[in-house]
Parts: C-alpha cells; structure tokens; sequence
C-alpha cells in the first residue's frame, strides 16, 4: 500500500498498536504499548495517521481508532456503543453523502469532520431486552 511506504517507524508501530486493540485507544495507552520516550511522539505519530486517513480522532472519548483510508468523503460518522464499546463506522451511509453534497454545493470546504453518535448496539439492545 502506498501509504504505508511513506510511514516512519514510529507512525508504523502506533498504526499496530491501533490496529491490535481494534477499538478506540487513548494516546497514554498508546505510549505504553509502543515504549516511546514521552506523548510528544505519540501525538506526532496520530497527527501524521489522521492525515493520511489512516487514523481518527474520537472527541467525546478523547481515543484514537483505526480506520480504513478508502474513503473518498473526508465525512465519516460513527455509532458508539457506551455499553460495550462496540464502534461502527458508517462511511457508506446515503445520510452522510448527502451531507457531503450539502457542503460541496454550499463550497464549503471540509477539512476535518468527525461524527459520533453515542448510544446502545443492537447486540446490548437485545441482550437488555431478554433479561
Ligand atoms: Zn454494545
């Protein structure tokens, strides 16, 4: 892949580590985990990921997730299960591609969009439900 090439070592090994954890990872967890020297590295190392899509900022968690880099709108929403901490990203979502038309049409230029929608998921939901 050809981002990948254009990675330095640091930004390899916290692109592992998000990937090994599969959910959203705080930046200190992510310093434990790689043994870097101090947050500083971590954070450049995120910045760079995010950039290239490879990485995304949760806000309301204050974590980081992997992410896949295909997409083609910058507009990603994700549902977050405040149970079990289940995330699922909706990038193919019609909703948010209209809201991605919405701003092309008004020429409002996105530079960083990150939706996230806290909330129960259908697995937490039903297992509620049955007890
Ligand atoms: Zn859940």
């Amino acid at each position: 892949m050809d981002s990948m090439i254009r990675l330095t070592s640091n930004q390899r090994k916290v692109l592992e580590v998000l990937e090994q954890t599969g959910k959203p990872i705080g930046a200190y967890a992510i310093l434990e985990k790689t043994g870097f020297r101090g947050a500083v590295q971590v954070y450049r190392a995120l910045e760079k990921l995010i950039d290239l899509g490879l990485a995304q900022k949760l806000e309301s968690l204050h974590a980081y997730i992997r992410v896949s880099p295909k997409d083609e709108t910058e507009l990603t929403a994700f549902a977050i299960c405040d149970h079990c901490g289940h995330i699922h990203q909706l990038t193919e979502a019609r909703e948010i591609r209209q809201l991605h038309e919405c701003l092309a049409q008004m020429d409002f230029a996105v530079c960083r969009s990150v939706i996230e929608i806290h909330g129960a998921c259908s697995t937490c939901v039903s297992s509620k439900r049955n007890k």
